[in-house]
């Protein structure tokens, strides 16, 4: 059971990780999908620190918890280490982590359109991703990542 105090106390906490969240949706970069830059986010994946759109957040959720934690910017509870995760990282600085080696030839993929790019290839023979029958480009390149 908890004290009127202690839930006073947790509903301090959460209006405080509102406001940061708020906060850092101004951002530039935070205002724009993570993955297919479809404006003004709601969602994000606190692990990898990006911010995303709801059909990103679906295939993040797909991808599985030992990858992407989702979570919705206004729905779900904060805990202070996940949003220091999102202070620490945010759109800007996953971009230039996850996407420093792309090659010149690729194109970013938009919704519902396949991959124009050699990585289509390995997109779609590998069974999770054909599962999803396409991909965003940040989950390509953490699974990329993860599996190098
Ligand atoms: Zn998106």
């Amino acid at each position: 059971m908890t004290t009127r105090s202690e839930r006073e106390k947790a509903q301090k906490l959460n209006e405080q990780h509102q406001a940061i969240l708020t906060k850092l949706l101004r951002e530039e970069d935070n205002k724009y999908c993570a993955d297919c830059e479809a404006k003004g986010p709601r969602w994000a994946s606190w692990n990898l620190g990006v911010f995303m759109c709801i059909r990103c957040a679906g295939i993040h959720r797909n991808l599985g918890v030992h990858i992407s934690r989702v979570k919705s910017v206004n729905l779900d509870q904060w805990t202070p280490e996940q949003i220091q995760s999102m202070v620490d990282m945010g759109n800007t600085r996953a971009r230039q982590l996850y996407e420093a080696h792309l090659p010149e030839s690729f194109r970013r993929p938009q919704t519902d359109q396949y991959p124009p790019s050699l990585f289509s290839y390995w997109l779609f023979t590998d069974p999770i991703m054909k599962s999803h029958g396409w991909v965003s480009t940040a989950s390509f390149l953490i699974i990329l990542f993860l599996t190098i």
